[in-house]
This record gives C-alpha cells, structure tokens and sequence, in this order.
C-alpha cells in the first residue's frame, strides 16, 4: 500500500466523493493490493472459460417482502438534515411491499433462461426487522415463506448477499440496536467505515453474515450498501475476507464496490491480498467489478435509462456490446426497488428486452454467478503453469471448472491428463464453441484445452 500523509487522504476523500463511479480516483492512491503471485513459464495463457464470454446481473437492495428504499428515503433524509434533494422523494406513495409473487415470477423467468448473478438480502432492512427474528408488519409464516422462496427459487442460481445490516442506520452490534446518532457518521452508506481498522469493519460485516446463517442462507460475498467502505478500501477488502470465511468457511469470499459504467478501464475481477499459495492454507479475496449504471429504475424508482444503454435495438451498440467485445466479464447493476417500480414492473420489463438482445446478438455468452465468476479468476491469476518439453504442470491453490488454457507448441498429439489411467484422453473439437471439459482444438500455433482444474497439481502431456 503506498505511504500516504494523513493529510493527503483526507484530500483525497473530499475530492472523490461518495459516488461509486469515483471509485477509480481512490484506488490509485489507496488501493487493495494484489498479494502474491505464482510464476509462470512457458507458453500458457489462460482464457475465458470454455473460451466464453461471462455475463452477470447484480441485484441490490432486495431483501424478503420490505421495499426497503420505502423506508430508506426518510432514513437518508434525516442524514442529511433534509439537506439533500436526492432525498426529498414521494416515499409516502411507494409500497411497504415488494411481493414474493413478483420475486417468484422473476426467479423463475431467469431460470428459464439460464439468467445468474447476485440477489442481497439485506438483513435488517432499513431497521424495519430482523429476518431471523421478526418483521413487523408481516406474519411469521409470511416471513418464513418468503425465506423459503429465496432459498429454493433464487439461492440456486444467485449470490446471496448481505447489503450489511440494514443499508441505512448502524447497529450498535453489542446491543443489536441502532446508535443514537442520526448523522452521517453512523449511516452504513456514508461515513462510519472511514478511519476503521479491517477488524472493526469485519466484526460487522461478521454480524450482518450471521443473521442470513441463521435464516439457512449461505453467503460467499458481500455488497457494500451506497459508499460503505468508500474511505477505506484495503480495509474492506480485508474486512471481507476474513468475515466471510470466519462465518461460512467460503474459500474463495469476494465483494462488490466498484464499477465503471463507461471507459477503458478494465472491469475484469481483481484478486486480491493473495497469500499462502503454495502451502495448505491459500487465500485471497475477488473484487467483482460492475460495468452498467442501473438504467432498470435504480434505487428511487426514477425514469429508467432503459434497454439501448445496454445494447441497442439494431445490436450493434451499447456498454454490453463495448464490453463483451473486449472479453471481459460484463456485469451489470440493478437495483430490485427500480425492477419492482411500485408494480409497474419497468426494470424487469427492461432486464427482459437486454436479455432478448443479447440473446439474438451472441452465442458465446455463458451466465455466471459471482462465486463462479471468482472461482474462475482467482485460479485463472494464482495457478503455478510450468510448461516444458510437451508437458504443462499446474499447481492449483483453487480448483476451477472449466479452465481452458491455450498452448503454444511445435508438435502435438491428443492432450492427455498424467494419471493412474483413468482419466479418457480429450476429446478433440474442431470449433471454438464447442469446447467443454475434456476437449480440445487444434490451432495452427499449438492446441486451447478445456477441462476441471483439479485444486494441487495436474501435469497435461501434448505429446
Ligand atoms: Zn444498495
């Protein structure tokens, strides 16, 4: 991390600001850092998996039946002393209620279509109830189908995250209660991680994990509410790691806080903090970086910026099209109150047609969760390749499906994994999306290989 003065990061943070599209201009000064890298010799570079292009939706603010921006609105009116017009919304018109038949329609649409990503179920939603105790205004058996929906009709095909606690006021977790302070200091969207230490960010990020463990949902990441952590990025990255593997034992945690709407900036995952990569004990936390504004009706049912932000009509334009272009992941960000729209439905119907789009456009997408998508990168970053005299040797921290490699040699036979034997020779394709685990395609410069990568060593022999 670089040495900074106090007085240089106090700067810095007035200049960038809470948006999360600023998120750039911290990180070069206070950035998470990589941690370890293996070395790597030969010719092997790793691709996409199955040489595919990953895509994802995030979904934020969602939680069981509270529409949670209903009651955040006053919450971050307050903060601000009724000093910000962001805040100054038609709340009082909204509905308490995102419906679980609106959630179920949705989950099932997704599944349909092979739809993943990420779905936060904010635990304590705007202070409204603990999902693992009550929510006032809803009866148990609503509360407990509810959880039921997610774990059956979501959980199977989406991340589950916490949004920390409430994604409004903090929680005094010594008493379970909110602190007395209405200000920006204790909002989780603002300033109460600035100047905290790792421990201190993950002993809350520990208890925000603990009430979805008590309601049986299992978590490999974390979102950060608003600017959550904002002022303190190495700290979140670390904060993240630990809790998320103290509570769940998740062997690869990861987190989203940033994304680049537009730009060049790359929006591949980052690993990071990366240690211990040749003993028993590897580490390493994955930031998913998002690259679409929420154009579905974002948080506070505004005008949505609607389908043709993604991919136009004529498929030839848009930030999906710019992204997938490059190969890298493409991410996108909505939020479930704007995919709701108090019933009327605009970001979903919005979601549908980018989903229709690229469909029509693309048939080298594969659909992610973000679990998957960390899996993939942190073996694709960490994994020892060695490649000399038509053998390839890798030594796997993380075991990862799908991992597909491209080898440059002179001569090749079929690919073959060293072994007692009883693993079949690959399979040999002769087009680029065909490739699944235990194929191969013949290139003029050598050979792309798919398969399992097993966590330790594998040896691939080519000739
Ligand atoms: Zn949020």
């Amino acid at each position: 991390m670089n040495p900074i003065t106090r007085r240089q990061f106090a700067r810095q943070s007035v200049l960038g600001g809470a948006g999360i599209g600023l998120a750039s201009s911290f990180s070069s000064l206070l950035a998470q850092v990589p941690g370890d890298r293996p070395q790597r010799v030969g010719k092997v570079t790793v691709l996409n998996p199955g040489g595919r292009v990953p895509v994802s939706l995030m979904i934020d603010d969602s939680t069981c039946l509270v529409n949670l921006n209903r009651f955040a609105m006053p919450q971050f009116d307050t903060a601000f002393e009724g000093a910000n017009a962001t805040y100054h919304r038609n709340w009082k018109e909204w509905p308490n209620e995102i419906p679980d038949a609106f959630v179920r329609r949705f989950g099932e649409w997704c599944a349909g279509r092979g739809v993943k990503g990420k779905y936060s179920i904010v635990p304590y939603p705007a202070c409204v109830g603990r999902l693992d105790r009550i929510l006032p205004g809803w009866s148990q058996r609503e509360l407990n189908d509810s959880l039921e929906l997610v774990r059956t009709v979501m959980a199977p095909n989406w991340d589950i995250h916490p949004e920390m606690c409430t994604h409004t006021r903090v929680i005094d977790i010594k008493t379970g209660h909110p602190y007395p302070d209405h200000s920006l200091k204790f909002m989780e969207n603002f300033d109460w991680t600035t100047a905290r230490s790792a421990d201190e960010i993950g002993a809350y990020m520990a208890y925000a994990l603990g009430i979805l463990k008590n309601v049986g949902l299992r978590c490999e990441g974390i979102t950060t509410p608003g600017g959550f952590g904002n002022r303190a990025l190495p700290q979140l990255a670390q904060a993240t790691l630990q809790s998320v593997r103290d509570v769940f034992g998740a062997e690869i945690p990861h987190y989203f806080r940033h994304l680049y709407d537009k730009g060049d900036e790359s929006v591949a995952p980052r690993v990071e903090y990366a240690t211990g990569l040749d003993g028993p004990d590897p580490r390493c936390v994955v930031s998913i970086i998002g690259c679409t504004g929420d154009w579905t009706g974002g948080w506070d049912n505004t005008p949505p910026g609607g389908v043709d932000k993604f991919i136009t009509e004529d498929l030839q334009q848009g930030r999906m099209v710019d992204v997938i272009g490059r190969g890298e992941p493409a991410i996108m960000l909505a939020h479930w109150t704007g995919m709701y729209w108090n019933g009327q439905e605009l970001g979903f119907k919005i979601f549908q047609e980018v989903v229709r789009r690229l469909e029509s456009k693309y048939d080298h997408l594969i659909w992610m969760k973000l679990a998957e998508i960390s899996r993939y990168w942190a073996a694709k970053e960490l994994t020892q390749i060695a490649q000399a005299d038509g053998v390839v040797r890798f030594d796997a921290p993380f075991a990862a499906p799908r991992f597909t490699v491209r080898v440059t040699a002179s001569s090749v036979s079929t690919p073959k994994m060293a072994g007692d034997g009883t693993v079949p020779p690959f399979r040999e394709v002769t087009r680029f999306l065909e490739l699944k685990p235990g194929t191969w395609l013949r290139e003029p410069a050598g050979v792309v290989v798919c398969f399992d990568l097993p966590k330790g060593r594998s040896i691939l022999n080519l000739s």
